[in-house]
């Protein structure tokens, strides 16, 4: 396992974090964070993570500060790690629930008017998050929260929303406390911050955490905005926050503390954008570019800009194919030959698939998982000693899992390996 993640499990372990006299944040109990506002009369609730379980659990905490009733639950954008404990929260007290009137991006949540491929998203998702891997051999954390944390009642606890916000800003009093409901599309385009302008809290939702931001998600996602992202870091900079409490990861204390995370945030984000945009200028490919374009050293090695959650590579990416769609440029690419074809012929090249064999296991001896895999790949698409290529794939992708610092590319080796296994397994070989 990659040194910088074994320190995982102490970082996130849980904790009752006072963010003001009357705030408090429920850290490492889920994927993502719960805060609390202590009100004239009730409780303001602001997100509610992914399990009714890991609700459960946090209430329980919060029941020591305060017995008032949960009248009010803010949901700051609709993914699934923020919204699925609701009910917990909600007990018998009918409170509102106050989300962006947008909706979801995301068809596993939201209806879609077309069929769009859910299976192979569920599929994707369960090996993104290392849904159902071993703590803590195979799964530490997920980069921007907890390994070990409660999975029962997934996605049980969602409510429907009972007040939709539209509008650019808006201010409300809840609980006798004036809270300002702000727009700041960033990681999903429904993202809604809060602003408590008497205590200068800011809730950013997921626009923030403690990793190079997910710009795309490798379960499936349509394209994130990236400049809009890079913008509403100057909005979030604008209110002057003297605390920070983000969806997921500790918060942050400090004017200037936040004005410069915040500030590395943007930079980071602007710079994955200027880059991949003047590369593509000068005629450059999506792969090319995924291996060239890097963030600064000194942006590379703040602890809020590691590469836990979101990928500089996917990122490239992503920005390539949501601005100029899936074609590299490269006419060569327009007429590709299929996998199963191309792999026949280079295994051909090569000298058969014994040579092949060979340099795959030569890969294996010095530590090139990458190379293995591509070739591990060829045979299979060419169907040459596929159940054996498989089982060594599965073996590579334990290998190649190992040094990984992303959390969801190391989950999705593994959760990958453990299906190859299961497949063999249940052909008998
Ligand atoms: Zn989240």
């Amino acid at each position: 396992m990659h040194d910088e993640l074994k320190a995982h499990p102490d970082y996130f372990s849980k904790e009752i974090i006072q963010l003001a006299d009357n705030v408090y944040m429920a850290f490492g109990f889920a994927a993502s964070n719960v805060y609390m506002i202590v009100g004239d009369d009730s409780l303001v609730i602001i997100d509610t993570t992914e399990t009714t379980q890991a609700a459960s659990n946090i209430l329980a905490e919060f029941r020591k500060i305060s017995d008032l009733p949960v009248k009010s639950i803010i949901l700051t954008h609709s993914h699934r790690d923020h919204v699925s404990g609701a009910s917990v929260f909600a007990e018998d007290n009918a409170p509102q629930v106050i989300t962006s009137a947008m909706g979801s991006e995301d068809p596993l949540i939201e209806e879609t008017p077309h069929p769009r491929a859910t299976r192979a998203m569920q599929a994707r998702t369960k090996r993104q998050f290392g849904i159902g891997l071993s703590y803590p051999d195979e799964i530490i954390g997920i980069g921007v929260g907890p390994g070990d944390r409660p999975l029962q009642g997934m996605g049980a606890g969602m409510m429907e929303p009972t007040r939709l916000i539209a509008e650019d800003r808006t201010s409300l009093t809840l609980a006798g406390i004036d809270l300002e409901l702000v727009m700041a599309p960033g990681e999903t385009p429904d993202h809604m911050v809060v602003w408590y302008p008497e205590k200068k809290v800011l809730f950013s939702g997921d626009n923030f955490y403690r990793s190079f931001p997910n710009l795309y998600a490798i379960r499936g996602t349509s394209y994130r905005d990236f400049d809009t992202w890079a913008d509403t870091m100057d909005l979030l900079i604008g209110f002057n926050p003297e605390v920070l409490g983000p969806g997921h990861t500790k918060p942050l204390f400090g004017a200037e503390v936040i004005r410069s995370t915040l500030g590395d945030y943007r930079d980071a984000i602007r710079h994955v954008v200027t880059e991949t945009r003047n590369g593509m200028d000068a005629g450059l490919t999506i792969e090319q570019l995924a291996h060239s374009v890097k963030l600064p050293p000194d942006l590379a090695e703040k602890p809020h800009l590691r590469e836990y959650y979101g990928s500089v590579a996917y990122a490239v990416r992503a920005y390539f194919v949501g601005t100029m769609g899936w074609f590299d440029g490269n006419p060569t690419s327009l007429g590709a030959l299929s996998p199963a074809d191309e792999a026949a012929r280079m295994i051909r090249l090569a000298g058969g698939a014994e040579a092949v064999w060979r340099e795959i296991e030569s890969a294996r001896g010095a530590g090139d998982f990458q190379w293995a895999l591509q070739l591990l790949d060829r045979l299979i698409h060419a169907d040459e000693d596929a159940a054996r290529a498989r089982a060594a794939k599965a073996a590579v992708l334990r290998d190649h899992a190992v040094s990984q610092i992303n959390c969801p590319t190391r989950h999705y080796y593994i959760q990958s390996a453990r299906e190859l296994e299961q497949q063999l397994d249940d052909a008998g070989q």
